[in-house]
């Protein structure tokens, strides 16, 4: 026997439909490339958004095109999200932090036939558009006032464009397993690969990144998403806030302290999700200048780990609760938070902050296991590492084109290509990456940990920590870090530091200060070149064994 239920298919544009009915006054607030701050609503969002649906079926796209987005986080990229899905065309996302031929590859391989674009890359436009031949249209979200020279041919300033349509217009419906979004990984090794999002996903993403032990958003809630909407689906943020009814605040292009700080006080913002290279650079400017984050209530910070630091300085100086949380573009991108369950309810001081370095455990529709090489269960006692592997309904099943098949097996896991130990409740905490863990004399040795200690010293910015050959042990740590501006630690006070935190074996073997740790186009430090700067270092420890 079937249920006798309604069929409504999970289609994205219902979510704005919902926000528009039932919070249509809710603001969504941006600071605007060309400078002011910009105010509108959901209900004017999906008028407009109606009408770049309209506008796009009149330029020829039609269901499973993709249409690429090269922008930041404003009211305008959030509506032609809805504009694209809403004729089943698919929203691209391009991480202008990439190198100009990798975009250019990344455009080609989804073959975008139109992109919508800010002025800050304009010049990034220019030079690769005429290696990416699928492109038809460039629209350049400013209006004619804004709009610069270019030597793009056929670009048109977002406004006029939007202009010649009245809106009259319905979204078109369709399966809801249909294709709305695109995103492709970072790619640290090899070609990026392409992630494609359902509507169906999209929307099962929301539902599960709503819970309150997730991310727990409500209608009286005034969200930043500092996190761009070209990372990792925006991590599913322009779904999330809507289905919520809560004010969105678009940061727009700055993303440095002061701007953080003063748009999260001046729009009175009580939620916020960024990677932690933001976070440390918001603290770095309250240190110095001073201030108060009275409206801010809780912070989810991802995309790597969390160094204990920023999550301390957040809960005991600042009154903020940090939601530690793990996920990946694969994920859509959310695989867990590191909110309390009562088990650890009383935990204070060192202890509290144990359980908040953890990844946390994942919500509803995310499952969860730790195996060795073999794919055999590991245990679950808070020390055991394992190759962490996920699914569920907003986790892919492949890549576009089928790359990277190995990933994914029969069962349908997805090998995250992270490692990680579980514990008894449930708590996942990330150790590595599979390629970056250092074997050490047959054992594993996490080099996330060891970072995580050492930016915990007063005067360490930023370490990284990589494993070189080793002719005994096979690989042992090298620690590289970056002072803090006007400090100059010694080598012996940060050993001394850790000496007392980690076990004897896992201690660095040499440290080594430099200017800069590269990073990737997401704010991850890029292990492969840390690797490359020091093939030839001889650690002092190779000699003496
Ligand atoms: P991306 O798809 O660019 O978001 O990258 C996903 C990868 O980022 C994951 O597989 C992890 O290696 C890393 N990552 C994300 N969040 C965290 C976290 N909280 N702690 C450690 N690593 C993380």
């Amino acid at each position: 026997m079937q249920g006798l239920m309604q069929e409504w298919p999970l289609l994205c544009t219902k979510v704005l439909d919902h926000a528009a009915t039932f919070h249509p006054e809710r603001e969504i607030v941006s600071r605007s490339v060309e400078g002011p701050m910009h105010r509108t609503n959901y209900r004017d969002i999906r008028a407009r958004a109606l009408k770049v649906s309209q506008r796009l079926e009149r330029n020829g796209i039609a269901l499973g095109d993709r249409v690429a987005t090269l922008a930041w986080n404003t009211w305008r990229h959030f509506e032609c999200w809805y504009g694209i899905v809403g004729i089943g065309a698919i929203y691209h996302t391009l991480n202008p932090r990439l190198f100009p031929d990798q975009i250019a590859w990344i455009m080609n391989d989804a073959e975008d036939k139109l992109l919508f674009t800010d002025l800050t890359f304009l010049p990034l436009v220019e030079a690769i558009l005429p290696k990416v031949p699928s492109v038809e249209t460039v629209i350049v979200l400013t209006d004619a006032a804004h709009m610069p020279e270019t030597s793009i041919a056929n670009a048109v300033p977002y406004e006029e464009w939007i202009g010649e349509a009245d809106g009259d217009f319905a979204w078109k419906t369709f399966d809801e397993n249909t294709a709305a979004g695109m995103c492709y990984t970072s790619g640290t090794t090899g070609m990026p690969k392409g992630v494609v999002y359902s509507h169906r996903s999209n929307v099962l993403h929301s539902m599960l990144a709503q819970q309150p032990d997730a991310m727990g958003l409500s209608a009286r809630d005034r969200v930043l998403p500092i996190v761009p909407l070209f990372h990792a689906n925006g991590w599913g943020i322009a779904f999330t806030c809507p289905m919520a009814g809560a004010a969105l605040v678009m940061p727009g292009a700055k993303m440095d302290g002061a701007s953080v700080y003063e748009i999260l006080t001046t729009e009175k913002v009580t939620f916020s999700a960024a990677v932690p290279t933001v976070w440390l650079m918001l603290l770095q400017y309250l240190e110095k200048e001073g201030g108060e984050l009275p409206d801010l209530k809780k912070v989810v910070i991802g995309g790597s780990a969390c160094p204990r630091i920023v999550t301390q300085t957040f809960e005991e100086r600042y009154g903020v609760e940090v939601i530690h949380a793990w996920g990946m573009t694969e994920m859509s991108p959310l695989g867990s938070l590191c909110t309390l369950k009562p088990e650890y309810a009383g935990l204070t001081g060192e202890a509290l902050l144990d359980v908040k370095d953890k990844q946390g455990h994942p919500p509803f529709a995310v499952e969860m296991k730790i195996t060795d090489d073999e794919n055999r269960d590991r245990p679950w006692d808070g020390k055991t590492f394992g190759r962490l592997k996920v699914r569920g309904p907003a986790v892919a099943r492949a890549y576009y084109k089928g790359a990277g098949a190995e990933q994914f097996d029969a069962d349908g896991w997805f090998d995250t290509g992270d490692v990680a130990h579980m514990d008894a409740n449930g708590y996942m905490q990330i150790t590595d990456r599979a390629k970056d863990v250092i074997k050490s004399g047959g054992e594993w040795i996490s080099t996330i940990e060891l970072e995580n200690l050492a930016v915990g010293h007063p005067d360490v910015g930023e370490a990284a920590v990589i494993g070189l050959k080793h002719p005994k042990w096979d690989e042992r740590p090298l620690l590289v870090i970056v002072a803090k501006e006007g400090c100059q630690p010694a080598k012996e006070d940060i050993l001394a530091y850790l000496s007392d935190k980690i076990v004897k074996w896992w201690m660095p073997d040499d440290i080594v200060f430099v200017d800069e740790i590269p990073h990737t186009a997401t704010g991850k430090i890029q292990k492969i070149t840390l690797r490359e700067q020091f093939r030839d270092y001889q650690l002092p420890t190779a000699a003496e064994d």
